[in-house]
């Protein structure tokens, strides 16, 4: 054998799978096709919120005056953005490739596709290189879903990666799609000057979330002018003299400079040769144990491919179990608390069960709820849109779930996903004394609105 594990792919299941390996001895090398860091460092994560960091200082200074700054006239020059976010995405990838020289990580720059379970056929530019692994870990990530009624062009019909690399906001802007990524892009392009228009085939924004978080997101978008189609969706596209015709189901017809198909992502399975070993799929998703093993021993898979959850802090987790696994470990991951987070503005995040879903599992619940209003410190930062509330078991008072939109929530958020792992009850938050002045304090008050006794609100007997 050529390596003790090969990886296919190295965005942040792959990359932090080899790492892993190597830390624990292995010798191990990573195929890739594009660019170290996988769609969160090049197309996803990384790029998106860099243009979130901005749209928020652009937010800032043009209420600068509020907080008693005058700014005058603040723009975004398009232009700088995209440098920042391209020097800081070579930045992180460097950072990468510095840990693989680290670890003595062999990169295999090319196209790898599985011949049976111990060899990876890898294809650059024509030529063919031929990989002996004892183990493998499949990690080849995902790509933007194309729509058949309007395909990808890259100029007036976008994919997230092609947003990420326009030149600058385009006048308006048609969103497909109102699921996580298609709202974070709402958000952003408003801040930067875009006419947004979202459709979205579910009675929600975030059909996956709490139905008051996004009523509450999506009153903030309506009320900073956004234009918001629910239960609707785009039956016909044209393209005429460089602007998009969308005619809704309902008839409505809206014209927009560019429009960006969200509407989901495809798993990067097919062609990637799982056929030649036999590894079973179901919807479209690598089926993998508990350990990441596939149904083919000393196959893994972790990160998209495996549908959990399409986020990076998951494929990031299943990394390490897989490559702790492969390395003799019997390390079994836990899916109970993976963390939703939204960067929009109001930024939103989930953790476990909402109130609708515990119901729907016949568990029953007592909720509490604090607004971000009533946060001492989020009036100071000026941010007081939004609430925080806790879902706990009414006898026991273990907490089961979380939700919270307003300002820092992708932050607030880590601290209930501990205590759901540690099965914390919602007197320990009530009882753990938060720093003043902070936003975390609205934990600590929606714990105790929970018990009908929040201090800064007044709290309806549970
Ligand atoms: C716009 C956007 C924003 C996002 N924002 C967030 C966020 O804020 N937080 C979050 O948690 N998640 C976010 N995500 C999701 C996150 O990016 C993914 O869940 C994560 O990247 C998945 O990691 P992965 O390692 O499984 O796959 P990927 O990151 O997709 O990496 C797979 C890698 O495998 C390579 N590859 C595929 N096939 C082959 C082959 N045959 N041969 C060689 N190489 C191959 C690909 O080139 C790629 O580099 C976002 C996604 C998008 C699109």
């Amino acid at each position: 054998m050529d390596f003790d594990i090969a990886v296919l792919g190295t965005g942040p299941a792959g990359y932090v799978a080899a790492i892993r390996a190597a830390q624990l001895g292995a010798g191990v090398c990573a195929i890739e096709r594009d660019f170290l860091g996988g769609t969160c460092l090049n197309r996803g994560c990384v790029p998106t919120k860099t243009f979130v960091e901005t749209a928020l200082i652009l937010e800032k200074a043009r209420r600068a005056e509020e907080y008693g700054v005058v700014i005058d006239n603040p723009y975004c020059a398009f232009a700088k953005l995209q440098d920042r976010k391209n020097a800081i995405i070579e930045k992180l990838r460097n950072g990468i490739a510095q840990l693989f020289k680290h670890y003595g990580i062999e990169l295999i720059e090319g196209s790898g596709t599985l011949a049976d379970k111990n060899t990876i056929t890898v294809e650059k530019n024509g030529s063919i290189r031929e990989i002996k692994a004892s183990k493998i870990i499949i990690a080849s990530g995902s790509e933007p879903m194309e729509l058949k009624l309007i395909p990808f062009d890259g100029k007036n019909v976008l994919s997230s990666t092609h947003v990420l690399d326009l030149d600058k906001a385009p006048e308006s802007l048609l969103i497909i799609g109102g699921g996580v990524i298609g709202c974070e892009f709402a958000s952003i392009f408003h801040s930067l000057g875009s006419k947004i228009t979202i459709v979205e085939m579910m009675n929600q924004l975030l059909p996956n979330e709490d139905i008051r978080l996004s009523r509450t997101l999506q009153a903030s978008f309506k009320r900073r002018g956004m234009d918001i189609y629910l239960k609707n969706t785009a039956k016909e596209v044209t393209i005429k003299e460089n602007h998009v015709f969308a005619t809704f189901n309902d008839g409505t017809v809206v014209e927009s400079e560019k429009v960006l198909v969200s509407v989901g992502r495809s798993l990067n399975c097919a062609s990637i040769g799982i056929e030649s070993c036999g590894i079973k799929v179901e919807k479209d998703a690598i089926i993998t144990s508990g350990r990441l093993e596939t149904n083919v021993p000393g196959v893994y898979a972790a990160g998209d491919v495996t549908g959990v959850s399409l986020l990076a802090h998951t494929a990031h987790h299943q990394g390490i179990f897989a490559a702790e696994n492969c390395c003799g470990m019997n390390r079994v991951i836990d899916y109970r608390v993976i963390p939703s987070c939204i960067y929009t503005l109001p930024e939103a995040a989930s953790v476990g069960l909402t109130e609708a879903a515990a119901k729907g599992k016949g568990i029953s619940t007592v909720v509490g709820r604090f607004p971000f209003a009533a946060s001492s410190k989020a009036v100071i930062a000026g941010e007081t849109e939004g609430f925080a509330q806790i879902v706990a078991e009414p006898e026991t008072g273990r907490i089961i779930g979380a939700q919270v939109i307003g300002i820092d929530a992708t932050n607030l958020l880590s601290e209930i996903g501990v205590l759901i792992a540690k099965q914390a009850t919602i007197e320990d938050v009530a009882h753990t004394i938060h720093p003043h002045p902070t936003l975390s304090e609205v934990w600590m008050e929606a714990a105790m609105d929970a018990m009908g006794r929040a201090i800064h609100i007044i709290s309806r007997k549970k």
